[in-house]
Formats: structure tokens, C-alpha cells, sequence
């Protein structure tokens, strides 16, 4: 589902991914951790078609990423994206949130547009908040919505960068608690997370990344018991 073959990347002169190789296959859910500028948001923003990379090769669902606009748009149509941040439209209410890029980037109708936006508002547990504005909810109530609007666009795998970190201890539980479903019900779900009750339960493979390299990839069991790399081992010690 996707993959990615020697990718480098610079800012300027910084070099921020040294070459990184993964494979996600359809289903997967792989939970990235690692120390602050690692380079996980980066790495995660790229396969978005959010970020350039200089070297190497990104394939989303046998599309290989490249400036093409034709090709930029394919991809963002089938990859969803959670921020930290939930980057909700403030002007417009959470249906309109919801409703906005699958009217206007996939023209479905309104009506219809609508009464999918509903279900998922459902399935995340908030379709009594739909016409209110972002503003008017909690953060986990908003980044709720910012997963249910991702939703509607059906996405072939989601990305979620921190989607926790700017939360309220009582609602990180709400927002994992929607994550893990999704997770169930077989969505293909690249996380950076520092949750790690959440990866244990939820991961595949976890990936432990430090200055813009993959040092470790293993499975929850493995890495959490039995980390193989020293660095590893002192980052688990630190958050755990
Ligand atoms: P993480 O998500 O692991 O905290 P990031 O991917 O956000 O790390 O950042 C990795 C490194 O790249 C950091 O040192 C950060 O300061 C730097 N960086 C991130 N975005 C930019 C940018 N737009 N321009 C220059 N440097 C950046
Ligand atoms: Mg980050």
C-alpha cells in the first residue's frame, strides 16, 4: 500500500530522512516513534504529497509520487491526514467540515455528501455536535471530526502525526478509542504516537526513528521487551 525506497531529504543543508525503507502492506498498522525532530512529522508529511523529498522513491498505492499535480491530487484523495493540531475550518460548522472536499473535490452531491458525513459523525461518537463550529467543541471533540472528515473522503490509509499530543489527559482515551476501532475494522494506519498502550494494543510494527534514520522496526512484543538497539532503549526509558 505503500512504500518507500532510499528516501533522502534535505532543508536546505539539513539533511532531515536518511534513507528510508518501508513497506506497509494493505491492513497494516504501524505506530513511528521517536525523540522530537527525528524527522517522524517529515517523513509522515511526505508520504502526503505535503513534503518534497529530493531522493528516492515514495509509491502509494502503486502510484510513485512525483510533482505531477494529476498525480498529487490521486494521492491525497486516498490518503487521509490527522494533525496535532486538528486544523478544523473555524468559519465552517463540523457537517460543513465534513461535507466540504467530498462535495467540491469529489462533486457528490450535498444530500448525499450529508448523510455520510452523518454516519461518520456517528461512528466517532459526535453527531449531536454537527452544526456546531470547531470553536464550540473540545479538542477531543474536534479532532473526532478531523478523523470523521478524513473519513469521508474513504481513504485507502490514514495517517495520524500526534494526533493526542495537544489533548487533555481525559480526552486522549475518546480520540485512541476511535483509532483502535478504525484499527479493527482493518484500515491501513500509519500513527506517530507516543501512546504506547495504544501501539501495544494496536500496532503491527513499530518503528523507532532518531536523527532522520529508521533504527529500529520491530514487532510490539520485540521492541517493547527486547529493543535491539541501545537508543532504543533510552527513549522507552524516558516515556515509559
Ligand atoms: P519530529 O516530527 O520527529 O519532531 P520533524 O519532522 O518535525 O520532527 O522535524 C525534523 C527536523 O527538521 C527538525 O530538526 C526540524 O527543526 C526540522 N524541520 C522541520 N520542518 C522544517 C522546515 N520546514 N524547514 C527547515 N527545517 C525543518
Ligand atoms: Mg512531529
Amino acid at each position: 500500500m505503500v512504500e518507500l525506497n532510499g528516501v533522502n531529504k534535505w532543508y536546505g543543508s539539513f539533511h532531515v530522512l536518511r534513507d528510508i525503507n518501508l513497506k506497509v502492506q494493505r491492513g497494516e498498522k504501524i505506530v513511528i516513534c521517536g525523540p522530537s525532530g527525528s524527522g517522524k512529522s517529515t517523513l509522515i508529511r511526505c508520504i502526503n504529497c505535503l513534503e518534497e523529498h529530493q531522493e528516492g522513491e515514495i509509491i502509494v498505492d502503486n502510484t510513485v509520487l512525483t510533482r505531477d499535480l494529476k498525480n498529487i491530487e490521486k494521492v491525497r484523495r486516498e490518503v487521509g491526514m490527522v494533525f496535532q493540531q486538528f486544523n478544523l475550518f473555524p468559519h465552517l460548522t463540523v457537517l460543513e467540515n465534513c461535507t466540504l472536499a467530498p462535495i467540491w473535490v469529489r462533486k457528490q452531491p450535498r444530500k448525499k455528501a450529508e448523510k455520510l458525513a452523518m454516519e461518520y459523525l456517528e461512528r466517532v461518537r459526535i453527531p449531536d455536535q454537527a452544526n456546531k463550529y470547531p470553536g464550540q467543541l473540545s479538542g477531543g471533540q474536534q479532532q473526532r471530526v478531523a478523523i470523521a472528515r478524513s473519513l469521508c473522503m474513504n481513504p485507502e490509509v490514514m495517517l495520524f502525526d500526534e494526533p493526542t499530543s495537544a489533548l487533555d489527559p481525559e480526552m486522549i482515551k475518546e480520540v485512541l478509542d476511535v483509532m483502535t476501532e478504525l484499527a479493527y475494522e482493518g484500515m491501513t494506519m500509519l500513527c506517530v504516537t507516543h501512546e504506547m498502550g495504544f501501539a501495544k494494543t494496536v500496532a503491527d510494527r513499530m518503528i523507532f526513528m532518531d536523527e532522520g534514520q529508521i533504527i529500529e522496526e520491530a514487532t510490539p512484543g520485540v521492541f517493547f521487551d527486547n529493543p535491539q538497539s541501545e537508543r532504543t532503549r533510552q527513549f522507552l526509558g524516558q516515556i515509559l
